[in-house]
């Protein structure tokens, strides 16, 4: 090689370094290398082993030339894959039968000119190589890729130096440094990569492992909110009838007397207290006196369907009945007809047949600044108590 010419390669070795560091991913520069390399050396073909599970030397790339030996273009190609090639033995002692694999070990260039001399060197590769690809290999330039510190990345190999008649010669002495260089300049690139590869890979793992947790956090927090909504629907309900309890009375009046105002609709109420109940415990004590309850509670329930209507236990066996937009003269029908079911009914409590009467007293107000929630109930309540003292079993309406 010409001094002109051996210059113009370094400096194109600087430009193929620059370039390397570029290459986006192992695949794409382990092209671009052995393509470098293949020019660089006039070579026909080469490849690429990477040490990357330190026990073999994996196959990673092979370019074939077009000249002599390649396939012909009416035979199937057989696929361009090359076996693994193991660094050891059996007995543990390392594989120096194998030029690709001595060259790991050694960390020395081993060129081959005559590739039929091979075998008296002791080496077997570019007979399999011949063989798997059925391309005939005269000569070899095989140099190992290391990392800074020494250890094996892998090797690089080329095949069929070629003369400007394109006759497969021996690689020239002065084209091994050049290699070499450029088997330096690619372990770096190579190492630069796979420390990108593993920081890209360790940030896509993060973000997967926060994707996650999040799914998880978001799977809790529903489960919480819905824990809660079941808890907060619990506290509303009255555990012996499975009416909703005072509470919820309490709270739902202060609601819907807020909205009554603003919109000036009506608030008619109803409370109920069951006629000489103590009788019913003293005669079938107080389990009976439960059931009872609970029969009565349900029945007072459906005698209201609207969303808007309420029916609570305000307390002991006493029930109350919130009922927005019903004006005076409905309430006092409502509450009239409710009583009449409550009458002819018979409940059934641990098999006795009980029969039972209320006493309702009923109130409504057109909520202002004047009337109070309260209000409704006292009035209520006190209407209740005159229908108590007139005998029970009737119903009496607060007039305003
Ligand atoms: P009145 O017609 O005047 O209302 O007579 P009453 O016996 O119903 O009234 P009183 O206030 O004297 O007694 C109410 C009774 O209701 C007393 C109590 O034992 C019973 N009671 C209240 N809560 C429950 C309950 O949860 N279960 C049972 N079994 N009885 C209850
Ligand atoms: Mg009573
Ligand atoms: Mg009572």
């Amino acid at each position: 090689m010409s001094e002109q010419t051996l210059d113009n390669a370094y400096l194109r070795l600087i430009e193929i370094g620059k370039a390397l560091s570029a290459e986006r991913n192992l695949d794409s520069l382990l092209k671009h290398i052995l393509q470098e390399a293949k020019s660089l050396a006039s070579a026909d073909a080469g490849t690429i082993y990477l040490a990357s599970d330190k026990t073999h030397l994996k196959f990673a790339i092979v370019l074939l030339g077009s000249q002599k030996g390649a396939p012909s273009p009416n035979r199937v190609p057989k696929p361009m894959h090359l076996p693994d090639i193991p660094l050891y033995n059996e007995d543990g002692s390392p594989n120096l039968n194998n030029i690709c694999s001595s060259v790991a070990h050694r960390g020395e260039t081993i060129t081959v000119g005559d590739a039929v001399r091979t075998e008296s060197l002791g080496f077997s590769g570019p007979k399999t190589f011949s063989k798997l690809l059925e391309y005939p290999t005269t000569s070899l330039l095989t140099v190992p890729l290391k990392t800074m510190s020494d250890e094996s990345l892998g090797v690089l190999q080329l095949l069929n130096a070629t003369d400007s008649e394109g006759n497969f010669v021996p690689f020239p002495e002065d084209i091994i440094p050049l290699i070499e260089a450029l088997a330096s300049q690619a372990s770096v690139a190579m190492e630069n990569r796979a420390l990108l590869d593993e920081q890209k890979a360790q940030k896509q793992q993060l973000e997967q492992e926060v994707d996650l947790r999040t799914e998880e956090l978001k799977d809790t927090l529903a489960k919480l909110s819905e824990a809660h909504t079941i808890l907060k629907e619990m506290n509303t309900i009255d555990a012996l009838t499975g009416i909703r309890n005072r509470r919820y009375f309490d709270e739902n009046l202060e609601q819907e007397w807020r909205r009554a105002k603003r919109q000036g609709y009506e608030i008619s109420m109803l409370l109920l207290d069951i006629d000489n109940f103590k009788r019913v415990n003293d005669t079938y004590g107080h389990l009976v006196g439960d059931q009872c309850l609970a029969a009565i509670a349900k029945e007072v329930d459906r005698a209201f369907n609207r969303p808007s209507d309420v029916v609570a236990r305000y307390g002991g066996e006493e029930f109350v009945v919130v009922l927005p937009y019903v004006s005076t003269h409905n309430a006092l029908f409502l509450a009239e007809k409710l009583r009449k079911v409550i009458e002819k009914a018979t409940y059934s409590a641990d098999g006795y047949e009980l029969k039972v009467t209320v006493s309702i007293g009923v109130a409504t107000a057109l909520p202002d600044d004047e009337v109070r929630p309260r209000d409704l109930i006292s009035w209520s309540d006190r209407v209740l108590y005159e229908a108590k003292l007139a005998g029970r079993n009737q119903v009496r309406q607060h007039r305003q």
